[in-house]
């Protein structure tokens, strides 16, 4: 390329938007579709546990709690959020979020109740 032609790309550049965004100074914009963290309507389970056993990577555990009463506990490390839990439950119970804000420097944290 001439440098004159540089120069033209050079100063267009100069007033153009980036393209790029300056992640984690400015929020991401992950849209209402992207599969993040998972949410547990604890309401709405019934201790079915399919999800456990359709989840791909033993991500998710279902444990009973209480009489007619499960918690759901996520190990965010092994969570490839393929979303299969959300489309098994029968329920409803499960759903992702746009949330992709999940990284530990604590590998004890990775597990995290839902
Ligand atoms: S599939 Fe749904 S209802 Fe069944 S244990 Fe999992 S979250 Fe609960
Ligand atoms: S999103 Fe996929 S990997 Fe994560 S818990 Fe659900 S089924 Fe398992």
């Amino acid at each position: 390329m001439q440098p004159g032609k540089i120069l033209n790309v050079v100063l267009r550049s100069l007033f153009k938007k980036p393209v790029t965004s300056r992640y984690p100074a400015e929020k991401l914009d992950m849209g209402d579709k992207y599969r993040g963290k998972l949410k547990f309507y604890q309401e709405l389970c019934i201790g079915c546990k399919l999800c456990m056993r359709d989840c791909p990577s033993n991500a998710i555990t279902i444990k009973k709690i209480g009489e007619k009463q499960f918690s759901a506990e996520l190990d965010l490390g092994k969570c490839i959020y393929c979303g299969q839990c959300v489309d098994t439950c029968p329920k409803k119970a499960l759903e992702a979020t746009n949330n992709v804000e999940l990284a530990q420097l604590d590998y004890s944290k990775e597990r995290v109740v839902l």
